[in-house]
């Protein structure tokens, strides 16, 4: 018997869990955008940091120094400069390929290559955080991949609450322009409503997005409304981190202790502080 999508889809959220509650830690907001073109930093990470949060980069090392219709992809700089900038940086494949369309040994292949050589490339330490190329995800993947990576992040929707399936995170589209507001108001309401964990995902961030991307004015309308309900802005290794999931494996392949900032965040110590909800 072939499974329908939908079938599929389900099948996918009951098998291979590994539950993780966030009701303690909730509510908390994360931005993440992958593959990733330049502008998702410039422009993404940079409306972050105004609001002193950090955001989670998916990297796929194939694609840097690329064109497509996302724009211009990443270059080897702006790896060092969001890891300056505090953001996290994640693997995503090495040359952004499907679960579906991959045998699972290749794509066990790609996912570790991905993140070694980002490692290699960059001599920056790559989080164990992993985003599936174009959301894509088997079930032999699922089960696989968890065994090489602290979350996988999906692109189903909704809110992880009151459990997150660090296999399958769930995760919205931060797509197109201010009309999509309304959408992104009903998802913090719903956030709010359940303490969850809500991820959004984009690509490029430009005046004139491709469909994968948003424009700077919803990015930025989206993270402030963030602020204003006063919802820690976290970077997933930041939410794992408080859950006590965040050792990592070195470079060389080890197990290393994977050195977390002590402090809070900027953003949080905003939200916490006296000084209200104001942003200079
Ligand atoms: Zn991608």
């Amino acid at each position: 018997m072939k499974l329908t999508r939908f079938g599929h889809r389900q099948l996918l959220k009951f098998l291979y869990r590994r539950p993780l509650s966030v009701a303690d830690i909730g509510p908390v907001v994360s931005f993440t955008f992958d593959d990733f073109p330049r502008t998702a930093y410039t422009a993404g990470g940079s409306i972050l940091r105004q609001f002193g949060a950090r955001g989670t980069f998916y990297a796929a090392p194939g694609l840097m120094g690329s064109s497509n219709g996302l724009g211009d992809q990443f270059h080897l700089d702006d790896l060092h400069c969001l890891i300056e900038d505090g953001h996290e940086l994640g693997s995503h494949t090495f040359h952004h390929v499907s679960s579906l369309k991959t045998p699972l040994s290749v794509f066990l292949e790609e996912v570790r290559e991905g993140r070694a050589a980002m490692e290699k490339l960059s001599g920056l330490a790559v989080s164990n955080n992993f985003a599936y190329p174009f959301g894509a995800v088997s079930a032999a993947a699922k089960r696989v991949v968890s065994r090489e990576m602290l979350s996988c992040r999906s692109i189903f929707r909704g809110v992880n609450a009151p459990f997150a399936d660090l296999n399958l995170l769930r995760a919205n589209a931060l797509y197109g322009d201010s009309d999509q507001l309304d959408l992104v108001r009903r998802l913090l309401d719903d956030n709010e409503q359940r303490k969850g964990w809500l991820i959004f995902y984009t690509h490029d961030v430009r005046e004139n997005p491709s469909p994968y991307g948003c424009t700077p004015r919803l990015f930025e309308s989206t993270v402030k409304s963030v602020f204003e309900r006063r919802m820690p802005i976290l970077s997933v290794r930041e939410v794992l981190a408080r859950k006590g999931r965040d050792e990592r494996r070195s470079a060389d392949g080890t197990k290393a202790a994977y050195v977390v900032p002590q402090s809070k965040s900027d953003a949080e110590v905003r939200l916490t502080g006296s000084q209200g909800t104001s942003v200079s």
